[in-house]
């Protein structure tokens, strides 16, 4: 593993860094005004990138990105870490839709789909989800019938990030009973924007909805709309899955590191840097933050060489969400009451990290990836 940068490595870094310090995202909305205004913000700020090419530079020159390698991409997530800017709004758009569809999508389904998700004009959210299926997706129930050219969609997805702005639904549904689970399910492009599709937002112990209840009933999906072909869904699903967690671990390992630096400033800020059992928990998260960071580099390596994601990908997500936990949970100890007041930052941080061992794979699931294909051991029941 070579962690220096090659100079067009370092050419594209400086020049995302150049212009990230000429175009800052306007001010954030007050809190008050509510999550709506905050979104719109966000979409804004992704149509700024959008209009000069740094909205997916990882994704192909020919639909409209920079054909970033995946150091560079690394480098791009980084920075805007680092530049405490915010991700683009269509995030599920970008990171997993897009990806998805080059892959699976007809040249149709391409061209009408990928540039409104760059831009920012569809946002798009993740429907895999269901009250009885969320590790084992494949149990899923939602059931999808043909009906002349359509097909007729019923069931109910839940913990659907961002679906109260989202134009789009990548849908996994059954298409077929009686054949193995794995094999009866089928991927659609759903139009959220129709009678059948009812968004209920959940509310979060943060007080936020960033996610919702979806309940479809008799929504239609045009027989054009399915990716990847009826019966084929698993396949589809599991390319959105793969990508969920590509490139992120660099952003969230840099703001991880600057909520550290943040506490570590407090406990400054309080004489206790000199505190044994302070400085011992400072160390410790430090040097698990900064492990963090070179097992995702080494992830890029696995891929680099074997043109595959290796298991650093469920590493690396198990180690941010308990470290982010652990230092979150440090701070508010720290801190003492005043990290407990509602609507602060600190108090933010630490109910949000609750959620990080369950979104895109829970810890005891990530747990038993690494169990049986890293250390080969026997397969979990
Ligand atoms: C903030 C947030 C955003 C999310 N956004 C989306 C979204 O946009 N779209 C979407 O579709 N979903 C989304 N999810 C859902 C997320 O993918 C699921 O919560 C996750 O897959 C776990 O499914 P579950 O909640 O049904 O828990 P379950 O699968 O029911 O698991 C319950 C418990 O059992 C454990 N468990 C389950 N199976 C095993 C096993 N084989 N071995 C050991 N332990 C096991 C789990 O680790 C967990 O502790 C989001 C979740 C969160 C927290």
């Amino acid at each position: 593993m070579d962690l220096t940068f090659s100079e067009k490595e370092t050419a594209f870094r400086d020049e995302l860094r150049a212009w990230l310090a000429a175009n800052p995202p306007s001010d954030p909305p007050r809190r008050e005004e509510g999550e709506e205004a905050n979104y719109a913000w966000r979409r804004e700020w992704q149509r700024q990138l959008y209009d000069w090419g740094w909205a997916a530079p990882g994704w192909p020159a020919e639909y409209g990105g920079r054909g970033a390698t995946l150091t560079e991409s690394a480098i791009y997530f980084e920075e805007l870490g680092a530049a405490r800017v915010p991700l683009p709004a269509n995030v599920l758009g970008l990171l997993l839709g897009g990806p998805t569809l080059m892959v699976w999508g007809t040249d149709e389904q391409k061209e009408r789909y990928l540039p409104p998700i760059l831009s920012a004009e569809e946002i798009w959210c993740q429907g895999f989800s269901e009250p009885d299926a969320g590790s084992d997706l494949a149990s899923l129930k939602t059931r999808a019938v043909k009906d002349g050219d359509d097909w007729v969609i019923t069931g109910q997805k839940v913990w659907t990030s961002g679906a109260q702005y989202s134009k789009w639904c990548m849908l996994v549904a059954r298409t077929d009973s009686e054949v193995a689970k794995h094999k009866g399910l089928s991927y659609f492009l759903m139009d959220m924007e129709q009678p059948g599709v009812q968004v209920v937002p959940l509310r979060q112990i943060t007080g936020e909805s960033e996610f919702n209840e979806l309940f479809i009933d008799g929504a239609r999906v045009p027989d054009e709309n399915v990716l990847g072909g009826v019966g084929n869904g698993w396949r589809v699903a599991l390319a959105t899955l793969m990508n969920e967690r590509s490139g992120l671990a660099f952003f969230l390992q840099v703001r991880m590191r600057q909520l550290l630096d943040s506490v570590i400033e407090e406990a400054a800020a309080r004489d206790l840097l000199d505190d044994p059992v302070v400085a011992d928990h400072l160390g410790e998260l430090y040097l698990k933050a900064e492990v963090l960071r070179l097992t995702a580099y080494r992830g890029l390596t696995t891929i680099e060489k074997y043109g595959q994601p290796g298991p650093e990908g469920s590493l690396t997500k198990w180690m941010w969400s308990e470290t982010n936990q652990q230092l979150t949970q440090f701070a508010a100890d720290l801190l003492g009451p005043e990290a407990l007041t509602a609507g602060g930052p600190w108090s933010y941080e630490l109910l949000r990290a609750r959620g990080n061992s369950l979104e895109g794979g829970t810890t005891e699931v990530l747990k038993n990836i690494v169990a049986e294909r890293v250390l080969g051991l026997p397969k979990a029941r």
